[in-house]
C-alpha cells in the first residue's frame, strides 16, 4: 500500500513549442494535454503499476478540483484523506524541444491541510511530494515516524529554495530522488555523482536522475549501488517523467527486487511516460511495460 501526500495541480501541458514566448508574442504548441499533476502524477502511476493508493492531499472545491477528484478516483485512487481547499492549484508546462518551461499557480492551503496525515493506517510505503516550504516540517516528520518506508520527492525548483542542513531532516526517509539539478543544488556540488556520493552520506537510499540520461544510486542499507541508461524513447513531453520514476521505484522495492532492478522498472515506467503528453495519464500499466519488454 502506498500513501501519496503532497499537493494536487491542474496541469496544462503544450509540447513541441518552439520556443518560451516573450511579452507581446505567441507560440504555437503541436500538442496539448490537460490531467491532474503533481502528487496526482505519483498516485496514478503507482496505482496502473498494480499498487493500491490513498492520498493525502487539499484539492479544490472549484470545477478543477472536481474534475481531477473524478480522474483520480476512476484511476482507484483512494482520496478519503484529502480535504477541500478553495481553489485548485494549476501549472501550465510547455515541452521546449525536450526541456521545459513552467508556470504555477500555488493555491493557498487550508491552515492545517496535513491534519488527516496523521489518522492514517499503517501503509507500506509513503511519497511525500516537498516543496521549499515543506522540508522537515509536519507532514514529513509525522511521516517519519510511521514506521512506513519514506520516498522523498522533490518540487522541480526547490534546489534553489533548500539548504543542506536539512539534509538531515531528509535522513530519517528511506530514499530520496532528486533530478540531477535539484541534487547538486541542494548538496553544492557540480557534477550528479558527486551529489549522489554527498546524498548517500546520509539518506539510507539515494537516487540521482539524470534526464534521457538515465539514473544512479546508491543504497546504503544493502551495500548496493547501480547505474542505469536511459531507454531510447522518443520522447515528446517529459512532465511527470521524474514522478513516474519514483512510482516505479516505489513499486519495484514494494516487489523486494534489487536495486539494479528497482531503477530499471523505475527507468522504464518513466520513459514511457515521456511518450505521450502530461504527467498523469502518460503513465504506462503494467501491461504497457510488459508489451514494451515483448517487443
Ligand atoms: P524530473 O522529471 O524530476 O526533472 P528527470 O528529468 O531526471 O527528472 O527524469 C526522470 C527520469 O525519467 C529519468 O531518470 C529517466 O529514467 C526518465 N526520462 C526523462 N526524460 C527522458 C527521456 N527524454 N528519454 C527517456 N527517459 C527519460
Amino acid at each position: 500500500d502506498v500513501l501519496v501526500a503532497g499537493d494536487v495541480f491542474l496541469d496544462l501541458v503544450f509540447a513541441g513549442v518552439d520556443g518560451v514566448p516573450r511579452p507581446g508574442t505567441e507560440v504555437r504548441a503541436r500538442d496539448f494535454g490537460i490531467a491532474p499533476g503533481g502528487i496526482a502524477n505519483q498516485a496514478i502511476a503507482s496505482r496502473r503499476l498494480g499498487l493500491s493508493v490513498s492520498m493525502c492531499s487539499a484539492i479544490g472545491d472549484d470545477a478543477a478540483g472536481s474534475w481531477c477528484r473524478e480522474i483520480l478516483s476512476n484511476e482507484g485512487v483512494d482520496l478519503s484523506f484529502v480535504v477541500a481547499a478553495a481553489q485548485t492549484s494549476a501549472t501550465a508546462s510547455l515541452a521546449v524541444e525536450g526541456d521545459r518551461a513552467m508556470v504555477t499557480w500555488d493555491a493557498p492551503r487550508p491552515a492545517d491541510s496535513a491534519a488527516p496525515f496523521r489518522d492514517l493506517g499503517d501503509p507500506k510505503s509513503i511519497i511525500l511530494y516537498l516543496d521549499g516550504r515543506e522540508i522537515g516540517g509536519d507532514e514529513m516528520r509525522t511521516a517519519i515516524t510511521r514506521g512506513a518506508k519514506v520516498f522523498a520527492d522533490v518540487a522541480w525548483d526547490a534546489g534553489e529554495t533548500w539548504r543542506r542542513d536539512t539534509l538531515e531532516a531528509l535522513a530519517g526517509c528511506h530514499a530520496f530522488l532528486p533530478n540531477a539539478v535539484e541534487a547538486m543544488a541542494y548538496t553544492g556540488t557540480e557534477d550528479p555523482h558527486r551529489a549522489l556520493s554527498v546524498l548517500a552520506e546520509t539518506i539510507p537510499v539515494a537516487v540521482v536522475t539524470q534526464g534521457a540520461a538515465g539514473a544512479i544510486a546508491v543504497d546504503s542499507l544493502t551495500g548496493e549501488s547501480a547505474a542505469v541508461a536511459g531507454v531510447p524513447v522518443r520522447a515528446v513531453d517529459t512532465t511527470g517523467a521524474g514522478d513516474v520514476f519514483v512510482s516505479g521505484f516505489v513499486a519495484a522495492t514494494e516487489w523486494g527486487l534489487s536495486l539494479r532492478d528497482r531503477l530499471e522498472l523505475a527507468s522504464l515506467a518513466a520513459a514511457l511516460s515521456t511518450t505521450r503528453v502530461t504527467g498523469s495519464l502518460s503513465a504506462p500499466t503494467l501491461d504497457d511495460i510488459a508489451a514494451w519488454r515483448r517487443a
